[in-house]
This record gives C-alpha cells, sequence and structure tokens, in this order.
C-alpha cells in the first residue's frame, strides 16, 4: 500500500461519509480533478502501464479507417459525417484512420468533421500533436452528449473498460453492495460490504460470488444507440471481455505492465474491468439499434484484410521494419487463450439505415 496524494483524500471522504461504492472509488481513481489517473499522465506504451492495439501496429487504426469509410459508403455518403472516437489515447489509432481514409476514399476524408472524447489534458496535448499532419480540425468534448446532431461513426478501442462498474456480493443475507472503506489496521482501504441487501437482486448464486454491473458503461451506451438509432450511424467498440462474463470478479489494476492489488496505489494504477458485451449489446437493442457481433478481434481484423496489408508493407521494407511489421500483425491476431486476437472482442452498433456492418455478422439479439 503506498501513500499516494489520493490515497489520502480518500480516507478523508471515507472518514466523513462512510465507505464509498466500489463504482464511486473507479470513478475517483481514474477522474479525480487532480490525482485521478488519466489526469495526470500518459499510460501507454513500453514504458508506461499498459500497450494497446494501435500503439502496436498502424494496421489497426488503418483497417478501422476502412472500416469506416465503407460504412460513410453505406449510409449514402452524407456530408458532413461526424467522425468520433471515444479514448482516443495518443491520437495514434486516429492518424492511422485518417491516413488510409484519404487514400482510399478522398470525398470520406473531405466529408468528416472530427471529434474526440477525452477528459485527460495530457493525452488531449498528445492527440493534438499526432493529428497535426492530417490538418482537420478536431473538437474535443468530455462527454459523448456533447457531440452535435447528425449521422456518426463512432470508434471506441480499450474505453468501456475504463469506466466504472458496480459491484454486489452474494452473501447469507442476499446481495449486497461491495463498498471501499478504511482498513481496520494501517493506513490504507479494504473492501466491505452494506449491512443490507439490495431488495430487487435474487439472482441464485454461491456465497461470495460478485456480480458486476458495468453502470456507466450501460450509460454511455444508452445514449449512443439512441443517437444511432434516430440520427444514423455505427458505434465499433473493441476491448477485453465476454459476450458472457458470468460471475467472475474482473476488476483489475495494472502497473508497469503487471497486475497489482486495486486497492494498493489509488490513482497510480491503471483500473479496468472486463467488458460484459453481452449487457451492452442488450442496452444498446432496447435503446432501438441492431447489434453486431461480439466476434473475437482475430476474425474481425482478418476479415477486413490484416494478413494482405501486413504482407504489403512487409513487402516494400528493410528486413528488420518488415520483422516489426510481421510481428506486429501477429501479436494483434493471436489466437493463444491469452492472446490479444482471441481476449479483445468487437461488438458493433447500428442505426436503421444500416442492416449490415463489415466484417460483423448480425446478432440475433435485434432479431
Ligand atoms: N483508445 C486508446 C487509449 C485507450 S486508454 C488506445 O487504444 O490506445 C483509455 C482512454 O480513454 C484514454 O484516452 C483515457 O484518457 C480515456 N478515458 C478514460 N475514461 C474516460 C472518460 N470517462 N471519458 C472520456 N475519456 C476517458
Amino acid at each position: 500500500m503506498s501513500g499516494t496524494p489520493l490515497l489520502a483524500e480518500l480516507r478523508t471522504l471515507i472518514a466523513q461519509t462512510g465507505p464509498i461504492p466500489v463504482e464511486h472509488y473507479m470513478a475517483l481513481c481514474l477522474g479525480h480533478p487532480r490525482h485521478g489517473y488519466y489526469r495526470t499522465r500518459d499510460p501507454l506504451g513500453a514504458a508506461g502501464d499498459f500497450t494497446t492495439a494501435p500503439e502496436i501496429s498502424q494496421i489497426f487504426g488503418e483497417l478501422l479507417g476502412l472500416w469506416a469509410a465503407g460504412i460513410w459508403h453505406e449510409m449514402g455518403r452524407p456530408a458532413p459525417c461526424r467522425l468520433v472516437e471515444l479514448g482516443p489515447g495518443r491520437g495514434t489509432l486516429m492518424a492511422d484512420a485518417l491516413r488510409a481514409i484519404r487514400a482510399a476514399l478522398p470525398p470520406f476524408a473531405a466529408a468528416i468533421d472530427l471529434h474526440l472524447v477525452e477528459t485527460s489534458p495530457v493525452l488531449r496535448a498528445a492527440q493534438n500533436d499526432r493529428l497535426a499532419p492530417a490538418a482537420l480540425p478536431v473538437h474535443w468534448h468530455d462527454a459523448v452528449e456533447t457531440v452535435p446532431a447528425g449521422p456518426a461513426i463512432i470508434l471506441a478501442n480499450e474505453f468501456f473498460d475504463a469506466l466504472p462498474v458496480r459491484q454486489y456480493e452474494r452473501t447469507a443475507r442476499g446481495w449486497c453492495t461491495r463498498r471501499v472503506g478504511l482498513a481496520p489496521e494501517g493506513d490504507g482501504l479494504a473492501f466491505g460490504l452494506d449491512p443490507e441487501p439490495v431488495p430487487d437482486l435474487a439472482a441464485a448464486a454461491p456465497e461470495g460470488a460478485v456480480l458486476t454491473i458495468p453502470s456507466a458503461g450501460l450509460a454511455v451506451m444508452r445514449g449512443i444507440a439512441g443517437r444511432l438509432a434516430r440520427e444514423g450511424g455505427a458505434l465499433l467498440a473493441i476491448d477485453y471481455g465476454e459476450a458472457d462474463l458470468g460471475l467472475t470478479d474482473t476488476l483489475q489494476a495494472v502497473s508497469r505492465h503487471r497486475s497489482i492489488g486495486v486497492l494498493d496505489a489509488p490513482g497510480e494504477t491503471d483500473l479496468t474491468a472486463q467488458v460484459d458485451f453481452g449487457a451492452l449489446a442488450r442496452a444498446a437493442h432496447a435503446a432501438g439499434a441492431a447489434i453486431h457481433g461480439p466476434v473475437p478481434q482475430r476474425d474481425f481484423l482478418l476479415a477486413l484484410g490484416l494478413q494482405q496489408r501486413a504482407d504489403r508493407l512487409a513487402a516494400g521494407a528493410p528486413a528488420d521494419r518488415a520483422a516489426a511489421v510481421v510481428a506486429g500483425a501477429a501479436r494483434l491476431v493471436d489466437e493463444a487463450p491469452t492472446g490479444m486476437g482471441r481476449l479483445f472482442k468487437v461488438l458493433g452498433v447500428s442505426g436503421p439505415g444500416l442492416p449490415n456492418l463489415p466484417a460483423l455478422p448480425r446478432s440475433t439479439l435485434s432479431g
């Protein structure tokens, strides 16, 4: 347990108000205005805490750009068309996507009205630098709700896993809200439970089972799906997660590419929970949108032509660069049980004008 600045604030808060729900703890750890993890640093890359697909290979962003271009064409080529990214990190995905779009479909590039949803000032600055060569006006938002109405293509890689989740634990009394309070000894924090169960939760489960509700993600998804149903367009959400997570507790903290305790260094470590794609898909469907997938990242990227793009890039490159291209592409579609190609899933959500999305099967959920 390390004495982070946020830990001191949390101890004061908890002393005043009592233990806080896990959801509130996660929101403060990631988004506290002064000490939140994403407010204070660039966490990405080999020198940071974790690496993401666009940082591994340029092909990832390029293929997502081509995916968006295909959809824009299907939509009847609206101009302007909002191109929106949620949680754009260093701006790498978008820079690669825009380059591919310019080469493949210049009229789409000309129609793009670019909006980035990003709360981190550090990463906004990185995005500004990375996107400068694209010479397109960029509009930043704290939340997707302020992106102007109209047809939109929305991309989100490793965004939903950073949104706060609510947790309940099964006890002999029923399902009780999980909270973070002061440890009985020392200066640290400890998990605890509400004494009273939540009355409207009745699912049967063994004692000790943990139920995770992606509360913030569901709210974002409802808003986006409603928008797509009304205004047209599509969302592509890529994240590590499952269509059915069951009762596994996947809340985790990662620091310098290693797993550490969720309560060990508040504000200094990345906190994520695996994405419950089933819950998100049901919420989107209920809001009037069509669902596509989820499918493993491997299937999605191979269907979009990852192998052909890697071959072409490698063919013209010096041997060491060619080897890096091949290795990066292979990592994105790695099918080992812990490989990105299998752990990461791709979910599409679309408005009424888009019955089919490239490289994603229509899900039976949407009937
Ligand atoms: N998509 C990028 C970065 C993933 S990290 C990539 O693949 O490399 C998560 C991103 O979401 C970061 O840019 C982070 O600052 C942003 N983020 C996290 N919580 C957010 C929130 N509540 N609202 C907006 N952006 C958020």
